[in-house]
């Protein structure tokens, strides 16, 4: 059995959104259903949506930065209760089972993990997201919002806090490291004040000086604009031990890679739809390391909203209703974000069925 919600949904690639309604399934025994308070656009579901990176499967709902209240339980849930601040990020089930769902890694899930969108779920349905009144998960799959985190500012630490959070504290940046995070958008954003929680000397490397204010405000050290300055690369050669790059579209691997001390690393977190090409003494030279980090598995996600509630730590929002989604994608993809547009999700509820942009005139 079924029930029906509203929610923010495109039809193809090129179709604006529309608010339409769709279907979740009643809650099994393990399942939980969440009333949705705020979802986050993050870029990843515009290179999904939009078909950039190919699989879509339309009529489409993304969202996986998820922040509401439980509102009923399946028979056997253990961990939550009605009431119950939750979050759900990118994921909503894994076998459970598998030696890296059993090590915490369910984004790893060797039997493969199912997304909070675009994927197949259970019931051979594919998933829709969280741009929605409500969605069923797996209980295993929410973690607890701090009482110190408001909803809507909470919703982006379920994924652009643990993409930055898991590979910042996986390669123990620490006090003292000099670390740049490349691209100031809704991930660099979490990155730079996580970083600077941690105690590392941070620099943005951002495209243009637009954003130095924000960047100090949020932590960092210096801004430094990388596409005003022609000999930019040469002139910072060696300077970093660690960057993390967020950048969502093409960009010279060996320009950042020659930023790096010897040994230093290099995270991939941005996924531009492009190819990258490495010439292979850009790594070789002074032993750099290149290394991509996928989201982070649950206990990582909890610890990350822990560590953003401890640290007074949160996302830096501009709040959007359903119908000005259309306008926030178009924001988001010239770079025009402070730092995550974070959906109302009362406004889908209040707007009638038909074209989301259409429903500010009603
Ligand atoms: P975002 O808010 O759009 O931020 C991306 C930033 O990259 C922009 O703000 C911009 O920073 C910079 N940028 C954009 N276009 C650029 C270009 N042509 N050249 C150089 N810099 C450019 O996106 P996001 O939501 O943070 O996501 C970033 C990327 O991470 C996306 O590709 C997304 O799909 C991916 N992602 C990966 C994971 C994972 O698990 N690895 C998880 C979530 C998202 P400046 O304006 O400061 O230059
Ligand atoms: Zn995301």
């Amino acid at each position: 059995m079924t029930f029906t919600v509203k929610a923010l949904q495109k039809t193809g690639p090129d179709q604006p959104f529309d608010v339409a309604e769709i279907e979740r399934r009643d809650p099994r025994a393990d399942d939980i259903v969440i009333d949705i308070k705020a979802a986050g656009v993050c870029h990843s579901d515009i290179h999904t949506i939009t078909n950039e990176w190919g699989r879509a499967h339309f009529p489409l709902t993304v969202g996986h930065e998820i922040a509401g209240v439980v509102s009923e339980v399946g028979a056997d849930v253990t961990r939550w209760k009605v009431g119950d601040r939750v979050g759900v990020g990118c994921l909503v089930n894994s076998c459970g089972d598998c030696e890296q769902c059993r090590e915490d890694n369910e984004q790893f899930c060797l039997n493969g993990a199912t997304g909070t969108y675009n994927s197949e779920d259970v019931d051979g349905t594919i998933t829709q997201g969280g741009y929605s009144e409500k969605i069923v998960v797996n209980e295993r799959f929410a973690v607890r919002i701090p009482e110190k985190l408001e909803f809507l500012e909470a919703a982006p630490l379920l994924c652009a806090g643990i993409t930055t959070y898991n590979p910042i504290t996986h390669w123990d940046v620490k006090e003292g490291d000099k670390v740049a995070v490349v691209g100031l958008g809704g991930l660099g954003h979490m990155g730079v004040q996580i970083a600077a929680a941690k105690g590392a000397d941070v620099t943005v490397l951002s495209r243009t000086r637009a954003k130095e204010a924000d960047a100090l405000a949020l932590g960092a050290n210096r801004l430094a604009a990388t596409a005003e300055d022609p000999d930019f690369f040469a002139n910072h050669r060696g300077e970093f031990d660690f960057i993390l790059n967020t950048v969502s579209a093409a960009f010279e691997l060996k320009d950042y890679l020659g930023l790096l001390k010897p040994r230093g690393a290099m995270v991939l977190v941005g996924l531009p739809p492009e190819g990258l090409p490495l010439p292979a003494g850009a790594v070789i030279g002074n032993s750099k390391v290149l290394a991509g980090s996928n989201i982070g598995g649950i206990a990582a996600t909890q610890e990350t909203l822990d560590f953003c509630a401890e640290h007074g730590l949160a996302a830096k929002i501009e709040v959007i209703s359903a119908e000005q989604i259309d306008e926030a994608y178009e924001r988001v993809v010239t770079g025009d974000v402070h730092f995550r547009f974070v959906i109302d999700t009362a406004t889908i509820t209040d707007a009638p069925v038909g074209p989301a942009a259409a429903a500010s005139a009603a």
